[in-house]
């Protein structure tokens, strides 16, 4: 049985490379979420003539949802001869915007050296096309097979995913017993299984000063040397803490196996105004906005309640320190058990077709699973796809042609166990 879903997907070679460079040549470019319809339709009429029931449910409403940019989202389902499971195939069909740095065409789909290139090849309609190609081999193989199979291509991932995934497991579309498992063909590698992610917060400190001309900066106090306390006590006591916080997650790359802090952004004083020159005064306020990701063994409130300790610990020790804590965005760390069956049935794929073991790996950062298993409560979630992981967003990003075949191979054949034709 497996040997001829996998005959089959290697005769559908031409048509899985074709696939992702028509994917690549829709520039579903976000922000601002450009031609998001016109992907959706490719992908749902294809599906709808294959002889998939197709939806577009909209996220009207969410960020960036107009009629000029509208969050369309398609979700194509199919029933199998049997009842039996649903396995759910979830890929975000925006790109982030092109950068510089290109040899290629970013929305030419070029293939050269085994290599398909153009933006999102890897991040992720690569893997949107191992996907349906997985998927439609099913269909034709074994028309009469068990269970239920499902696709969905949703928007704006790459901006937090509240139009696509969240949207959608608000409707109800992540819930049992609609779908009973869910993957992800995001890049993490054609021999990884990715579990999870760790967890993000946001915030954004100011500091406050008293305004004064530049020339007696001693009748002002400055919101910026304020901050440059906030920078001093990190650079002196907060990262080297963070550096002891290691996780078991098994995060990649090893790096990312700690809690880690980045700083967005800083801003202070006022705006510069003629031939980009500032004001000669003392700056009243001064904005930095943190990325702090924390791990399964960390809690929101510890992670939150450091900052605030911190800050505390300078309105103590240092005159006229003034200050706001603004929480942005949160989202904790979610990490799928390695028995879970999608999990199982996955990683023995992964070994069959590639005669290897299965690694498991944690994002560094977020992806759509968070509102998976967060709105939608569906544990039985993970990514696996066939793009490379260093070259997302990257100029020049490519998806390897073998890479593309074998993750198709892996997705057919654990669909098909899952469903409960479990002899493939
Ligand atoms: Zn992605």
């Amino acid at each position: 049985m497996r040997d001829a879903l996998f005959a089959r997907i290697e005769a559908k070679t031409a048509e899985l490379v074709e696939l992702t460079r028509d994917l690549i040549r829709i520039p579903t470019v976000n922000p601002p979420g450009d031609a998001y319809a016109d992907c959706a339709q490719f992908i749902g009429e294809r599906l709808r003539r294959r002889g998939f029931d197709v939806a577009y449910p909209r996220g009207e409403g969410t960020p960036g949802d107009s009629d000029r940019y509208p969050r369309t989202n398609v979700v194509a389902r199919r029933a199998g001869g049997r009842p039996g499971p649903c396995v759910h195939f979830n890929g975000h069909i925006d790109v982030v915007e092109v950068g510089d740095g290109w040899t290629t065409p970013p929305f030419g789909g070029e293939v050269k050296d085994g290599k398909v290139f153009g933006r999102g090849a890897c991040d992720m309609k690569g893997g949107i096309a191992a996907s349906i190609i997985a998927v439609e081999a099913i269909c034709e193989e074994f028309p009469e097979f068990a269970g239920v199979l499902e696709i969905s291509g949703t928007v704006d991932e790459e901006s937090g995913g509240y139009g696509g995934v969240a949207h959608l497991a608000r409707q109800g579309f992540f819930t049992r017993p609609r779908v009973d498992h869910v993957i992800i063909p995001e890049p993490l590698n054609v021999d990884r299984v990715c579990l999870g992610h760790r967890g993000v917060w946001w915030a954004e400190i100011e500091t406050y000063g008293r305004i004064a001309h530049g020339s007696m900066p001693f009748l002002g106090d400055s919101a910026i040397r304020h901050m440059a306390a906030v920078l001093e006590k990190f650079e002196r006591e907060f990262y080297p803490y963070l550096a002891t916080k290691r996780t078991t997650m098994p995060v990649a790359p090893d790096g990312a196996r700690q809690s880690t802090m980045n700083i967005n952004s800083i801003h202070g004083g006022l705006a510069e105004g003629f031939e980009g020159w500032p004001s000669a005064v003392v700056a009243d306020s001064c904005r930095m906005v943190i990325d702090r990701r924390y791990l399964i063994e960390e809690s929101y409130e510890e992670v939150r309640g450091e900052i605030v300790n911190l800050l505390e610990a300078l309105r103590r020790e240092r005159p006229g320190f003034r200050y706001d804590l603004r929480e942005l965005w949160t989202v904790p760390p979610t990490m799928t058990d390695r028995n879970a069956a999608v999990v199982r049935a996955v990683a023995a794929e992964i070994e069959r077709v590639l005669s290897r073991p299965a690694e498991f790996v944690i994002s560094p950062g977020t992806y759509d699973q968070k509102h998976i298993v967060r709105i939608a409560g569906l544990k039985e979630c993970i990514a696996y796809g066939p793009g490379i992981l260093d070259l997302a967003h990257q100029p020049d990003e490519y998806v390897a042609i073998e890479d593309l075949v074998a993750s198709a191979k892996v997705m057919a054949a654990s669909a098909l166990a899952l469903m409960g034709s479990g002899q493939a």
